[in-house]
């Protein structure tokens, strides 16, 4: 008899965690959905609801869960920094204790356990691009702290849950990454971008513009994960998972203008505290696992503006007035 793999994706009902669990539903997985919906969204998710394979469960990972499954995902955690920085001592207990009680349950199960991590790891990086060894230059006490401080220490505990008690871990360091199902009212900048462009507001530029970000497609995020999930298990991380192709936001600016046909132009708002300069993922790593980003900016950009076109969007998830 065939056994279908039972798969834990924490966060599943946010941006990247529905579009992880409809690949693995795709992939012939049961899939066990579990969320708080701080952030995300049951529309993110309705359209899987009639699979007998999807289970979607309410629960947050700040309190253990037992349940029985193979593989878990944690992807439990507000990604922006607005939604973040929002309750940021509830941003850190979900990652600390949110990552204890999942790396207990996968202890307990014998899963293997992937984490969710960032290159918010790196804060403002002085090597520049990243490749995992680089340690990061992060600032303990500042707005950002709260998620970069708390990732830190999820892979602090990854690390010694397999050290100390074998478990089969894999960290995956996630760069920006945009598509379909993003939050509209995020306050991420391809989000607000988009949102600006398509009601012919000007597109807030925060300082002069020239910082950098690498903007990763969802399609090949998800396909990252799942990627590092399958490697041997010889293979803990962390890895990069990212798309190289570094742009500047007056760059960005300009290509969402472009796609949207928006003559709004744009302006320019104070950059916000610990805001990185740069970002750029090494993936020598990712590589190795055979993995490689297709999708061009360009391309992602135009899937995700027609995502939001169709949005029926109501004035209370407008993006931020500044
Ligand atoms: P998201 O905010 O859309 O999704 C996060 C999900 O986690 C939401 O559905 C939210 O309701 C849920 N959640 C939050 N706290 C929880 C808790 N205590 N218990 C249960 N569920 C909880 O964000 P996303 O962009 O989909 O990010 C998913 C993961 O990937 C996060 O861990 C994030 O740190 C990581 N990541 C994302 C990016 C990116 O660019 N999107 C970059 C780096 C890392
Ligand atoms: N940003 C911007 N305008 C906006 C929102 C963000 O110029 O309306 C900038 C922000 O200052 C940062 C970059 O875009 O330099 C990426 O911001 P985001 O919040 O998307 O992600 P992160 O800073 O976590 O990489």
């Amino acid at each position: 008899m065939h056994i279908e793999k039972r798969v834990l994706v924490t966060g599943g009902a946010g941006f990247l965690g529905s579009h992880l669990c409809e690949r693995l539903l795709k992939d012939g997985a049961q899939v066990l959905c579990v969320d708080n919906f701080y952030t995300g969204a049951h529309r993110n998710v309705d359209h899987l609801r009639d699979n007998p394979r999807f289970e979607l469960m309410r629960h947050d990972i700040c309190f253990p869960l037992y349940v029985e499954v193979d593989e878990i995902y944690n992807l439990a955690c507000p990604a922006s920094p607005i939604h973040y920085q929002r309750d940021p001592v509830q941003t850190t207990k979900t990652s600390v204790v949110g990552a204890i009680n999942m790396l207990g349950l996968a202890k307990r199960v014998k899963a293997k356990i992937l984490q969710a991590s960032t290159s918010e790891v790196y804060g403002d990086p002085e090597v520049h691009p990243q490749t995992e060894s680089y340690w990061g230059n992060v600032n303990p006490i500042g707005v950002r702290s709260c998620y970069d401080e708390g990732k830190r220490c999820a892979e602090t505990l990854f690390f010694d849950y397999r050290r100390q008690h074998n478990l089969r871990i894999k960290v995956a360091r996630i760069f920006n990454t945009f598509g379909p199902r993003m939050h509209p009212n995020d306050g991420r900048v391809v989000s607000n971008f988009i949102m600006q462009a398509l009601r012919r507001q000007p597109i807030t530029i925060y300082g002069d513009g020239s910082q950098t970000r690498s903007f990763c497609y969802v399609d090949d995020l998800i396909e990252g994960l799942v990627t590092l999930m399958a490697s041997d298990d010889s293979v803990s991380g962390p890895v990069n998972l990212g798309n190289p192709a570094e742009f500047s936001m007056n760059d960005l600016a300009k290509e969402v203008l472009a796609l949207t046909g928006s003559s709004a132009g744009t302006r320019k708002l104070p950059l916000p505290s610990d805001d990185p300069r740069q970002r750029q993922p090494d993936l020598a790593k990712a590589r190795g696992l055979g993995w490689e980003p297709k999708t061009s900016l360009h391309d992602g950009l135009k899937r995700t503006i027609d995502y939001f076109q169709g949005l029926d969007i109501p004035e209370d998830v407008m993006p931020p007035k500044a």
